[in-house]
C-alpha cells in the first residue's frame, strides 16, 4: 500500500495520492493545488479517480488540471456541486484562493453513503459525514480512513461556514466512532490519527 502526502496550496491542505502497487492505479483525494511534484507524481500512476471529501477552495484547486491530463472521474457527493462549480459558498475569497488557478468542474460520479470506490484491487467506502460541510465524505479503506475536514487530530473541523453544522458534525463522529477496530485517519489538515486515539482524545468524543 502506497500512501503519498502532499501538504499543498495556501492553507496547507493535506493532499494523497493512494496507489495501489500490484496494478499502480491509483485515486487522489483532495488535489489541493497543482504543484509539479504532485502531477509528476500522479503521471507515474494510472490515476482512475479524483475523490473529493467536500468543495472547499483550498482542496480543489488542482482539479482541473488533473482532470486535463489523466481524465480521471470526479468524484464527490452532490451537495458540493455548486462549491466545485464556482458558488462562493466554496470560500475561494475568504480562503485567499482568488487567484490560483481554479476553473470550475462538474462532478462526474455522484456518491452517497454506502457507496463503493474500487481501483485496481483496493475498495474504498463512501461515509457520508456532513457537519463540516453538508455534502463532506470519509472514503474508509482497509484499516485507512480519507476524512477531509470533518476530523482533525485532536480537533474537528469547522461548523461556521455555509451548510455547516454541529449536530450533524456531531452526528457523524458517531457514525465514525461506531467502526469496529483501529484505523489510520488521514485528514485534510495537520498530522494523521488514529481512531482510536480520536475516540479516547477529540473534544467531540464526551459530546458523541
Ligand atoms: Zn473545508
Amino acid at each position: 500500500m502506497a500512501i503519498l502526502k502532499f501538504e499543498i496550496g495556501p492553507l496547507s491542505t493535506n493532499c494523497y495520492l493512494y496507489v495501489d502497487e500490484k496494478t499502480n492505479e491509483s485515486v487522489v483525494i483532495d488535489p489541493a493545488f497543482p504543484t509539479e511534484k504532485l502531477i509528476e507524481s500522479i503521471k507515474k500512476t494510472d490515476l482512475k479517480y479524483i475523490l473529493l471529501t467536500h468543495a472547499h477552495a483550498d482542496h480543489i484547486m488542482a482539479v482541473a488540471k488533473i482532470k486535463e491530463i489523466t481524465n480521471a472521474k470526479i468524484v464527490a457527493h452532490k451537495n458540493e456541486e455548486k462549491r466545485l462549480l464556482g458558488d462562493e459558498s466554496n470560500l475561494y475569497n475568504a480562503l485567499g484562493c482568488y487567484n490560483l488557478p481554479y476553473i470550475s468542474q462538474n462532478i462526474d460520479v455522484f456518491v452517497s453513503d454506502g457507496d463503493e470506490i474500487k481501483f485496481g484491487t483496493k475498495t474504498l467506502r463512501v461515509l457520508h459525514t456532513p457537519g463540516h460541510t453538508d455534502g463532506s465524505l470519509c472514503f474508509v479503506g482497509e484499516k485507512i480512513i480519507f476524512a477531509g475536514d470533518t476530523v482533525f487530530a485532536g480537533s474537528y473541523g469547522r461548523t461556521d461556514f455555509p451548510s455547516g453544522s454541529y449536530s450533524n458534525l456531531l452526528d457523524s463522529f458517531h457514525k465514525l466512532f461506531c467502526l469496529s477496530g483501529d484505523y489510520i485517519i488521514y485528514p485534510g489538515h495537520q498530522e494523521s490519527t488514529t481512531l482510536k486515539d480520536e475516540k479516547n482524545f477529540n473534544p467531540l468524543s464526551r459530546y458523541v
